[in-house]
């Protein structure tokens, strides 16, 4: 997989892919990552990428132009619904590692784009191409949305000064869902949001295929050595070798935290009838409490 992120701070991006997962999948050849300067891709002295916004009001907005120039020079031409209706510019400067854009695609961040979740992420990570645009300042000239880009994605809703920030976290949560790219294959599965339990081959007998992948929730909460710290002690279930039974906590503990802290996700959550079972204990032991607190 091969990502391009067009921006006018490149080198943003350096330090960022030499650790880690990131480091690790650019060196096994499955993702390649390349920033490329907007600034290479303007014809005046200046190297100008911004100007005044039309209509008045605060800031400065990218300019199409260099836009244009740095994705046809990429091989993303103008989208072909807008090549049917007569935009020029259409890929002849494309690079020559060219990929077919049926596997690619051309993302626009921004705040006003769609969310990006881990299904946005999986629907990525299946693709050849991936063509990040960060924008900075109040944004990009929208021509350049319109025209040339796929999707516009927002990494959350909050304002950013720049979308290579969120370039980074596509880049990353992307990478990660690539076979091969973790050290166990399996943990992206049982990450927060991860796949539901019919992908992933149940491993011991007896246990409910429940308690295996994430099916959307959070993850459960993970405890290391020492036994005891400030006072606390890790769950004596952890401790206690019996795997079905540590199975069993960690999917009451996952149900737990997605209640408290992400309810929405319970409506698209793929739960079995044990987990039915357990979500009732847990909504009863809430009830309990509050009455309780009366
Ligand atoms: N005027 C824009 C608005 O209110 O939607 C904000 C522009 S922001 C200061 C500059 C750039 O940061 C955007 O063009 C976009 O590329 C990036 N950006 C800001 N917030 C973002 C978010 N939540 N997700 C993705 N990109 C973001």
């Amino acid at each position: 997989m091969r990502f391009d992120i067009v921006t006018i701070f490149p080198e943003i991006f350096a330090r960022i892919l030499e650790h880690g997962i990131l480091r690790r999948a650019q060196a096994a050849g499955l993702v390649a990552v390349n920033a490329h300067d907007l600034r290479v891709f303007t014809r005046d002295n200046h190297r100008t990428v911004d100007d005044r916004p039309f209509g008045g009001g605060e800031g400065m907005v990218l300019k199409p132009e260099p836009l244009a120039e740095a994705l046809n020079f990429l091989g993303m031409g103008p989208k072909p619904a807008q090549q049917a209706e007569g935009v020029s510019g259409g890929g002849e400067n494309a690079a020559a590692e060219d990929l077919p854009r049926a596997k690619a695609r051309v993302v626009l961040l921004s705040a006003q784009g769609k969310l990006f979740t881990q299904a946005v992420a999986r629907e990525l990570a299946a693709l050849d191409r991936v063509v990040l645009i960060c924008g900075r300042y109040e944004g990009v000239d929208e021509r350049i949305n319109l025209l040339y880009c796929d999707q516009e994605i927002s990494i959350g809703d909050y304002v950013l000064s720049g979308g290579e920030l969120a370039a980074a976290v596509v880049v990353d949560a992307v990478t990660r869902l690539l076979p091969g790219a973790l050290g166990n294959e399996a943990s992206r599965h049982f990450d927060s949001f991860g796949a539901a339990d019919e992908e992933i081959e149940a491993d011991e007998k007896g246990v409910p295929r429940s308690q295996h992948g994430a099916g959307g929730l959070l993850d459960y909460p993970h405890y290391t050595r020492p036994a005891e710290f400030g006072g606390v002690r890790v769950p004596q279930v952890l401790l206690s070798g019996d795997h079905r039974a540590i199975r069993r906590w960690r999917r009451e503990q996952q149900l737990r935290k997605t209640l408290a802290n992400r309810p929405d996700l319970m409506e698209r959550a793929v739960l079995s009838n044990d987990d039915r079972k357990m979500l009732e204990a847990i909504r009863g032991d809430v009830r309990l409490n509050l009455t309780q607190g009366e």
